[in-house]
This record gives C-alpha cells, sequence and structure tokens, in this order.
C-alpha cells in the first residue's frame, strides 16, 4: 500500500513558479510506518494513472479552480481500486460535491495538519468516516514540511507559512471564512528552522505563503488603545513583536536570501515595518489594490485601501523600502467602466508596480459575493455543457465561461477583452523594459524580461484567453521559458547552514 498526494492541474508546465506546499506539509503528516508518500504535481507533469494500484490511499488537495481536474483525479484512481481522499478549499466548503462527482470515500474539511494521520490510520483499517471536520489548527501545531521530498530542478520558489487567516473580510475572498479572522501565528523558531533547511537545499528564493503578512496594523493598535481594551492591545503587540522578531533573525541568514509575502496596503504607512522588511529581504509582496477608484474599494469592501494618488503614494512607499510590488487587480466590479481599464493600467506604471496581475471578478464560494449571485440566481436555471451556473466549476474548462457576474454597463466579452488588453499593454516589451531599471546588471534586466514575459504567459494567457490556439501556445511558451529560468533561481547548497541563534533538527524522517 501506498500513499499518494496529488495536486491536480489542467495544464502541465514541466516547472512551477512556487511549490504547493500542502503536498510536502501532509507528507510530514502521513505516519512514517505507511513509507515515503509518492508527491504528483500535475502543474509539472499530469498523472501517470499506472502509478496507481488497488489498495493505495490517494490524497488530493482541491480548491475551486482545479476541482474539476482533482475530480477526475479522484476518479480514476479509485477506478484502479484505491482509496480516494479529498481535502483542501474546496473540499471544505463542498464535501458532498466530492462524494457525488469525484467518487470520495472520505472528504477532511479544515487544516490536514493533525487529522491526517488518523485518516490513513482509518482508511487503512476499513473504518473511514464520511467527513473528518479538522477545524482550525493552533499554529504550534502547523506542520513543517518534509522539504527533502522536494524535486531538485522544479521549483523556482519553495514556500514557508508564517500565518493562517486574515483580520480583513474582503467580499470577493474566502480566506478570512475558512482560515478565520484571528491571526495563528508560528512562532520564529519553527519557521526559521524551515526556512534554514531549504537554504541548506539550495533554495534562495522563498516565499512566505501568508494569508496575510501584516496582521495587525498600526490602526488596529491605536483602536484598542482608544477603547482602553488592554487585553486586546495585549494580543496585538504581541503578534506584531513577533513578526519583528521573525524580520530581525531572517536578517542574518546568508545574504543571497530573497523572500516574498502577502500583505495589506496598510503596512506602507509602517515605516519600522517596512524598514524590517527590507533588513530581512522580504523583496517583494503581492499587494491587493483590487481598484483604484473609491467606488470600486467599496464594491469589493475594501475601504481600508487608497484610490488615486493617495494610492500612487501608498504604493511607491513600498518601492522607496526597497520592497517591490506584484499589484493585483480586478476588473468587472459594478462601478468599473471602460476609461476604468486604461486608468488601471496607467497608475499600475505610475506608481513603480514590478509585477501586476488583472483577475477578472469571479464569485468564488465562500465569499459574500459569492453568497448574493447565487441567491440572486436561485430562479435562473441557466446551464452550460448541463452544469447550473452557479456550479462554474463544474463546467468542462473548454467551455466554461470567462465572466459570470452581470454587469450594469459592458458585456463578459468587453470586460474579458479589455482585461486582456491591459495585461498585453502592461507586459509589452517597451513598458517591461522601462520596469526592469528596478535591477542593475544588463544581465538581470535580461532575466527580468524573460520573468516578466513567463508570469504573463502563465497566468494570463491561459486564464483570460478563449482561443485555444492561443492558450497552447502560451503553455508551450511557458514551457520553453521557465527551464532556463529556474536555473537563475538554484543556488550552492548550504548543508552546515545554522538557524541563527540556535541549531536546526534535521530533515523529517
Ligand atoms: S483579500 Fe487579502 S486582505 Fe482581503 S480578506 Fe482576503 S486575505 Fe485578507
Amino acid at each position: 500500500m501506498r500513499v499518494h498526494l496529488i495536486n491536480p492541474s489542467h495544464v502541465s508546465f514541466g516547472v512551477a513558479v512556487i511549490t504547493p506546499r500542502w503536498l510536502y506539509v501532509l507528507a510530514a503528516a502521513t505516519p512514517a510506518e505507511y513509507g515515503r508518500p509518492a508527491i504528483t504535481d500535475e502543474t509539472l507533469e499530469p498523472l501517470d494513472p499506472a502509478s496507481i494500484a488497488p489498495g493505495d490511499i490517494v490524497g488530493i488537495g482541491i480548491h475551486t479552480g482545479n476541482a474539476l481536474r482533482g475530480y477526475e483525479v479522484g476518479s480514476l484512481a479509485r477506478a484502479r481500486g484505491a482509496t480516494v481522499i479529498y481535502g483542501g478549499i474546496h473540499a471544505t466548503l463542498y464535501p458532498d460535491e466530492a462524494h457525488e462527482r469525484g467518487d470520495a470515500h472520505a472528504v477532511v474539511k479544515g487544516d490536514g495538519d493533525v487529522v491526517w494521520q488518523r485518516v490513513v490510520a482509518d482508511a487503512v483499517a476499513g473504518s473511514l468516516q464520511r467527513v473528518y471536520d479538522a477545524g482550525q489548527v493552533e499554529p504550534d501545531q502547523f506542520l513543517p514540511a518534509r522539504w527533502e521530498l522536494l524535486p531538485r530542478d522544479r521549483y523556482m520558489w519553495a514556500s514557508v507559512q508564517t500565518v493562517r487567516g486574515c483580520p480583513k473580510h474582503c467580499s470577493f475572498c474566502s480566506v478570512w471564512r475558512t482560515d478565520g479572522q484571528r491571526p495563528r501565528q508560528r512562532m520564529p523558531d519553527a519557521v526559521l528552522a524551515e526556512v534554514v533547511e531549504l537554504r541548506r537545499q539550495g533554495f534562495r528564493f522563498i516565499a512566505l505563503a501568508d494569508d496575510n503578512f501584516y496582521p495587525v496594523t498600526l490602526d488596529d493598535l491605536r483602536t484598542a488603545d482608544r477603547k482602553k481594551d488592554k487585553q486586546q492591545l495585549h494580543t496585538l503587540e504581541t503578534l506584531r513583536a513577533e513578526r519583528f522578531e521573525l524580520m530581525e533573525r531572517l536578517a542574518h541568514l546568508p545574504d543571497d536570501m530573497v523572500f516574498f509575502t502577502q500583505i495589506t496596503m496598510e503596512a506602507s504607512e509602517d515605516p519600522d515595518f517596512l524598514a524590517a522588511m527590507r533588513r530581512a529581504r522580504i523583496r517583494g509582496a503581492l499587494v491587493g489594490v483590487e481598484a483604484v477608484t473609491p467606488e470600486g474599494l467599496k464594491d469589493v469592501y475594501k475601504d481600508f485601501n487608497c484610490s488615486g494618488e493617495a494610492l500612487v503614494t501608498r504604493l511607491s512607499a513600498f518601492r522607496q523600502a526597497g520592497v517591490h510590488v506584484l499589484g493585483s487587480f480586478i476588473f468587472g466590479l459594478p462601478s468599473d467602466r471602460p476609461e476604468t481599464f486604461d486608468a488601471t493600467a496607467a497608475l499600475a506604471q505610475r506608481a513603480g508596480i514590478t509585477f501586476a496581475q488583472f483577475v477578472m471578478l469571479t464569485p468564488f464560494p465562500g465569499t459574500i459575493d459569492f453568497a448574493r449571485w447565487e441567491a440572486e440566481l436561485a430562479s435562473d436555471d441557466t446551464r452550460i455543457a448541463g452544469v447550473p451556473i452557479t456550479r462554474h466549476w463544474l463546467i468542462p474548462q473548454a467551455k466554461r465561461p470567462k465572466v459570470y457576474t452581470p454587469h450594469p454597463t459592458m458585456s463578459p466579452d468587453e470586460i474579458r477583452a479589455r482585461t486582456q488588453g491591459v495585461w498585453d499593454r502592461f507586459y509589452s516589451l517597451s513598458q517591461v523594459w522601462q520596469r526592469s531599471r528596478c535591477v542593475r546588471s544588463l544581465k538581470a534586466r535580461l532575466a527580468f524580461v524573460l520573468v516578466s514575459k513567463l508570469y504573463r504567459q502563465m497566468y494570463a494567457n491561459t486564464g483570460i484567453a478563449t482561443d485555444s490556439a492561443r492558450v497552447a501556445r502560451s503553455t508551450q511558451w511557458a514551457r520553453w521559458l521557465a527551464k532556463p529560468l529556474r536555473r537563475l533561481f538554484a543556488a550552492r547548497p548550504m548543508p552546515e547552514l545554522q538557524v541563527p541563534g540556535g541549531p536546526v533538527p534535521g530533515p523529517a524522517a
């Protein structure tokens, strides 16, 4: 009997940008007596069905975007005689769907770190429950990933998690509902141990794969102080102090290391935090800008963000502190108009954003937007390929619409075409070359251009384009570009490296 862990994907690029961390965390949660788990990341290569034998246990992690492929993999595994178990955000939200569509034997809701061991034992004993409700585990129970199982030459960035949960409540996001609004923050020792292990293996680029790396804002502290809520103030100050301790210790790691994270824009108003990020070599951050107008921000319940010139100032503050911004923008908001697309592209360039992604508003399960949209369509029986539109992730990929939410003034196709136009403009050679001035040498500038092109091929053309030839061409391009680029991310292993301030245990058995 073998345990398989599978990250499903319809598209495989041969090389991936970021390691899917959950695969290696569940590998750590798999009891040693069942041997080394077989890990398949389909963003690299499709699953080889022959690798699954009768009696094997197959764990499949799904989010809404890859649920359909996950169900195909599950059905295939069950047909080969395996026991099929689903987990991940989508399975947490729709456990029955995984049974009905994906031939599940069991579904795990919530964090798998602790419960997976029991699930595997139950599967072996033939006493699986239909659903395991694992809930949210505490930070001292987050498992370190088994990085020694990572293939050497496939990923550009490794990923380490420092905090789960986000105190905000953006309408298009499910994180605060599934991971909770209370930041569950790992202690610096645990984070450092994983980071050091990765650097020992030759990874110098590490994504701090958090919901929100800045869970306590200056405003939160002021509010607790104003309300004279001593308990809350103490909790927030402790969380903040731990962030600073983590960053201070990251700063003592080898100076070729580079970190990237995900953060809210409020961090730009916190000079001490930005300075600590710089010292820690957190050189980049995904910032959810979402919209450049106040109306757009109201649409997504994100009024803690800024718009217009104030937005340019905030985004520029990251840049001035040495933190490159990957700005994330949403198109198709009710207040968007044709001129919003150009205004967004111009602002992104003016604010000195290094990378940007432009996504189309999609009602994802678990979000406020989805609940509202689903209720509005309660009496609408539109079906595509026999699937109700409110279950859009079950529509075969080729027939899936790109835009679902009716817009007051623009057609879905206009939104899609204008979004594609902004990608084309932001990633045009002239604009990319202009932005490449953020690095110094000619070699680094050329690498910047290639990474920008790769990013655009992987995320824009395969996600937005309706033309299947364009999608196929982009996949080929991305495969071709990714291999040589990955080498730029590799570093000489440092097997002797120690955690600043103390020794680190070796890899998990
Ligand atoms: S979009 Fe970002 S800030 Fe908003 S709730 Fe989700 S994780 Fe938090």
